[in-house]
């Protein structure tokens, strides 16, 4: 069966907020342009019809994405000015913040909310609505928009200059043979190609590594947030109200901290993040945050509530200093997937945002020129650089490795860089930046002994009424993969599971994954093998982020499958 080709000007691979505001604005720039021409304001060519597409891995637009989340609108509304007025999807303005300490039977309110915490004129917003709002606009303003379309691989020419991207094959079962309905992916060309495919993309990964776009940059890191919205009785937690928390049940050498945030029709939205940067092997983000709900001050919040829905994502937390070089030949990065979150801040929907009006100029102004080569598109770099997202970026670039060295001394970091300006030093400086998976440290190093694998969460009891299993929550996440194609994630050599993984770790992967996917079986002759329930995955990319010998690798499974996260 012959691949199809298809001919575009611009891709942009995943639908999230980054991607769909650059083909938004792009498919505004190249309008208005053609309009100036057309009326004699602005002298030249016009650039005719320019075909932009957006392809997403999801069943739609909004499917796979997940967020906190408290918006700043400043992004958005350099894009929409009268996005309230033209219907974004917003639950709630933000009324009131709290920040707590958590000690294991106390909430200490603090008596001020810390600067950088502050969200008053941001709004509490589903992500997975605002996507899909996004996506209606660009499909309004000519974006060829295209659910259900995994980026798998990406496309060179001789001279190494990214040309485009080739969707999944869709048909193939899970011996790797062709099904009745096999239709193989399909090459999209394009002149310049846009990957915001969120944290640890998949096709930036290969693209970062083969060309090193990741050269003299700090290793990036991560974090897992974890979530469930609930449905409350009463009133008890209006929509506005913002609440985060630090302490339990992170230990102090744990990146972790909570949040509730208040939604539309008492829907309660809370979750926990933990650093992928953790030293216990032990740990489990989705049991932190099972314990998190545990808390007297959590259970109460929730007590007669009903969990409706569930997800888990990672969060690129490296900022500044980890950020890849955002441009080749024929390529952007945006959003997430270039690592534009303030961690501090625990926001990155803005600068997502306006990443991909940048690129989306950038872009512009490569059409203009005829030109898509690495000497044009590094204007999106120094565009990037000289708009409010670098100075906001800086500001906070040491916040997260001083974690690195726990909780206190990164609690002090903080006070202290925002006086400084974010200046590090001393204690507190960078030489300690690791990625995530290499401050892991073995269960006899971490001083587990015999039963170790029970020790750590032996009094955590899923009741199925504040607290569940990762099945139960995965049944709240609508995972849909077809069980009949192969695996998605690739265990590039199993025997390391059953041995030293086995022995050094206690394997991790069963208790890093949110989802369930991983686990190790009885195989029959007394020893034991790694079992993978692809099926259960909600796409996070922890393993790929977090296992210790660096052997998973996460690939697009067929167009449409994972979880869907409708109202996240
Ligand atoms: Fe996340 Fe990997 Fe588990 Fe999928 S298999 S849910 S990507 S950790």
């Amino acid at each position: 069966m012959e691949r199809e080709t298809l001919e575009f000007d611009v891709v942009f691979v995943g639908g999230g907020p980054a991607n769909l505001s650059g083909a938004f604005h792009l498919a505004q720039l190249v309008k208005k342009h053609n309009a100036a021409v057309e009326s004699g304001e602005v002298k030249g060519a016009s650039l005719g019809e320019i075909e932009i597409a957006v392809i997403e891995k999801g069943a739609s637009v909004g499917a796979h994405i997940l967020s906190g989340a408290v918006m700043d609108p400043k992004g958005l509304r350099e894009l929409i000015p009268d996005f309230v007025e033209q219907g974004a999807p917003l639950e709630a303005p933000v009324k009131e913040d709290h920040f707590l300490y958590l000690t294991r039977t106390r909430a200490i309110r603090s008596p001020i909310t810390p600067p950088p915490l502050m969200n008053h004129g941001y709004f509490i917003v589903s992500l997975n609505r605002l996507t899909a709002w996004l996506g209606e606009k660009c499909e309004e303003v000519g974006v060829n928009v295209f659910p259900e379309f995994p980026g798998a691989d990406m496309l060179y020419d001789e001279a190494d200059r990214v040309i485009g991207v080739r969707t999944g094959d869709k048909g193939i079962d899970k011996e790797g043979k062709r099904k009745a309905n096999y239709e193989p992916g399909v090459d999209l060309h394009a002149k310049v190609t846009v990957l915001g495919e969120g944290p640890r993309g998949s096709l930036a990964k290969q693209l970062v590594q083969r060309l090193n776009l990741d050269e003299g940059r700090e290793p990036q890191v991560y974090s897992i947030g974890v979530k469930e919205l609930w449905e409350l009785p009463d009133d008890r937690y209006p929509a506005g109200r913002v609440t985060h928390t630090l302490g339990f049940p992170s230990d102090s050498n744990t990146y972790g901290g909570g949040w509730a945030y208040g939604m539309q029709n008492r829907i309660l939205n809370i979750g926990y993040v933990t650093g992928l940067d953790y030293q216990d092997p032990l740990l489990d983000p989705h049991a932190e945050f099972q314990r998190f709900k545990q808390h007297p001050f959590l259970a109460k919040l929730l007590e007669g509530g009903k969990m409706i829905r569930y997800g888990a994502k990672t969060i690129a937390a490296g900022g500044y200093f980890a950020m890849p070089k955002l441009y080749a030949d024929g390529v952007l990065l945006v959003g997430d997937c270039a690592g534009f979150l303030n961690s501090q801040r625990l926001k990155g929907i803005h600068s997502a945002i306006k990443s991909g009006m940048l690129a989306a100029e950038t872009i512009f102004a490569a059409l203009l020129a005829g030109d898509y080569s690495a000497l044009q598109l590094k204007q999106y770099e120094e565009r990037v650089n000289t708009s409010w997202i670098m100075p906001e970026l800086r500001k906070v670039r040491n916040f997260h490795a001083a974690f690195q060295r726990g909780r206190w001394l990164g609690i002090a970091n903080a006070g202290l860089q925002f006086l400084t300006g974010g200046r590090s030093w001393g204690l507190f400086d960078r030489t300690r930046a690791t990625a995530g998976h290499e401050e892991m440290k073995k269960l006899s190093r971490y001083g587990y002994r015999g039963d170790a694998l029970e020790q750590r969460y032996r009094d955590l009891r899923f009741d199925g009424k504040t607290t569940f299993n990762k099945l139960t929550d995965v049944y709240h996440a609508a995972v849909g993969h077809d069980e009949d194609q192969p695996a998605h994630l690739h265990v590039l050599d199993t025997n390391i599971c059953s041995t030293r993984c086995a022995e050094e770790y206690g394997n991790p992967c069963q208790r890093f994954c949110p989802a369930a996917v991983y686990e190790m079986v009885d195989s029959g002759n007394g020893e034991r093998r790694l079992q993978i329930n692809f099926s259960n995955c909600v796409h996070c990319k922890t393993c790929d982020i977090m296992d210790p010998y660096q052997i998973i690798n996460w690939v697009t499974p067929e167009g449409g499958g994972g979880p869907d996260y409708k109202g996240m």
